[in-house]
C-alpha cells in the first residue's frame, strides 16, 4: 500500500498535499498498490475533489488533535499504521511533515528518504532523487523495501485529473493529554498572508536592508507582481521580520517561480532554502556576493535605488499594457 500523510490548517488542504498524492499516485500506478491518504484532525470536512484522487482516505479524529502537536500526532500515527502494510509512505516536505518524518522512521523501523524531487520505478525497484548540502548535489538512491519519502514543495506537479470518488473511513483516534507531551496554550496566525512556501514569487530582503521599516520597499516591489515578502535569518535575527517568513536551512523551504533576494549575500544556509526556485533574481551592492553564483538575473547596486526604479519600470509595462488592451477595445467597438 502507498500511504500518503495530508497537511492542512484547519479545512483548508495544503497545496503540498496534492502534490503529494501526485508523488504517491506515480508509485501505485508503477507499483500497482492502493493509494491511501490519512488526514489527522478534529471536526475536518474533507473535500470532494481530495477524496476522488485516493482510492482511500482516511481521517483519524480527536478534540486533542485539534492543533498539530509532535507527539500527538506521532502517537495517533503509529496506532493507526502498526497493522497496516506500508510500501511507501509519502509525506510532504512542509512544516509537519519534515517534524515528523525522522520520529516516525525511527519509531515504525522503515527507512526515511528527505528532500525528495524525483521518483521513478523499473522493474519494482524504486529510484529516488534528492537534494544533498542545501540542494548542491542531487543524489539517487534506489530501494526496495518500505520507506517514508519528504518531497520537495512543488518537485511535483498536480494534474486536473481524478479518479471516481474513493472510500471515507472516519477513525476515532485515542490520544490522552499525557501523549502530546506540550499544551498549546495560544495559537497565532497571521490570517491575513499566504504561507511563504505557497507563494509563486517571494521578494526576499537580508542584512542588507537595514531596519524593519524598510521592508516597505520590499513590499511595494511584492504586491505589484503579486508575490509574498521572505527574510534571510540575518532579518529575521535582527528582528525586523517574523521568524514565519525566514527561508532557508532553520527557516521554510521555498521553490517559486521568482525568487528575487535583496541585500542577502547568499549563505549555505540561506540557499539550502531557495535553491530550487525556478529563477533567482539578486539586488546587491557587492559584485562579489555569492548570491551572484546561483542568482539567473544580477544588478549589482543599492537596493534603495534599483528597486524603486524596478517598481516604475513595471508600472510603465503594466500601463503600456493596458493602454494597448483599451486600444484595442476601441478599436473593436467602433
Ligand atoms: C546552523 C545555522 C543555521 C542557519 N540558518 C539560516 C537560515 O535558515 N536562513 C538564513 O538566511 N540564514 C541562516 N543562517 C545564517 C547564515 O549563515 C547567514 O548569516 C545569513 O543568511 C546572513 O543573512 P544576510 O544575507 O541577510 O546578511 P549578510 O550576510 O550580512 O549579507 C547582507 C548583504 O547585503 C548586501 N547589502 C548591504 N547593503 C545593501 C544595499 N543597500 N543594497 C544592496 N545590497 C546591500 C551586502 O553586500 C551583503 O551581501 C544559519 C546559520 C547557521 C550557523
Amino acid at each position: 500500500m502507498i500511504w500518503v500523510l495530508g497537511e492542512h490548517r484547519g479545512d483548508y488542504i495544503k497545496p503540498v498535499t496534492y502534490e503529494a498524492i501526485e508523488a504517491g499516485r506515480l508509485l501505485s500506478d508503477s507499483l500497482k498498490a492502493d493509494l491511501n491518504l490519512i488526514i489527522i484532525g478534529n471536526n475536518l470536512e474533507v473535500p470532494d475533489d481530495l477524496l476522488k484522487k485516493t482510492d482511500r482516505t482516511y481521517l483519524l479524529g480527536h478534540k486533542l488533535l485539534n492543533t498539530y502537536t509532535t507527539y500527538g500526532y506521532k502517537k495517533v500515527l503509529e496506532d493507526f499504521l502498526k497493522d497496516k502494510v506500508i510500501s511507501k509512505f509519502i509525506i510532504p516536505g512542509a512544516f509537519t511533515g519534515m517534524d515528523l518524518g525522522p520520529l516516525l522512521s525511527i519509531s515504525l523501523g522503515i527507512t526515511y528518504v528527505a528532500n525528495v524531487t524525483g521518483l521513478d520505478v523499473i522493474n519494482d525497484t524504486l529510484y529516488v532523487k534528492r537534494l544533498l548540502y542545501g540542494g548542491k548535489v542531487i543524489e539517487t538512491l534506489s530501494s526496495r523495501e518500505s520507506a517514508i519519502i519528504s518531497i520537495m514543495p512543488r518537485a511535483f506537479t498536480c494534474s486536473g485529473d481524478s479518479k471516481k470518488r474513493g472510500e471515507f473511513l472516519r477513525i476515532d483516534a485515542e490520544v490522552k493529554e499525557d501523549d502530546l507531551m506540550v499544551k498549546v496554550k495560544d495559537r497565532m496566525m497571521e490570517v491575513e498572508k499566504k504561507d511563504i512556501t505557497e507563494a509563486e514569487i517571494i521578494v526576499s530582503g537580508g542584512r542588507g536592508v537595514g531596519g524593519a521599516e524598510n521592508f516597505k520597499i520590499l513590499e511595494g516591489l511584492a504586491s505589484i507582481i503579486g508575490g509574498s515578502v521572505g527574510a534571510s535569518r540575518g532579518a529575521v535575527d535582527a528582528g525586523w521580520m517574523p521568524q514565519t517568513v525566514q527561508i532557508g536551512q532553520t527557516g521554510k523551504v521555498v521553490s517559486p517561480k521568482l525568487y528575487i533576494a535583496c541585500g542577502i549575500s547568499g549563505a549555505p544556509q540561506h540557499l539550502a532554502g531557495m535553491r530550487t526556485s525556478k529563477y533567482i533574481m539578486a539586488i546587491n551592492k557587492d559584485p562579489n556576493a555569492p548570491i551572484f553564483q546561483i542568482a539567473d538575473y544580477g544588478i549589482v547596486g543599492d537596493l534603495f535605488e534599483v528597486i524603486p526604479w524596478l517598481i516604475e519600470e513595471i508600472k510603465k509595462i503594466k500601463e503600456g499594457t493596458q493602454a494597448n488592451i483599451g486600444h484595442k477595445k476601441k478599436v473593436t467597438s467602433h
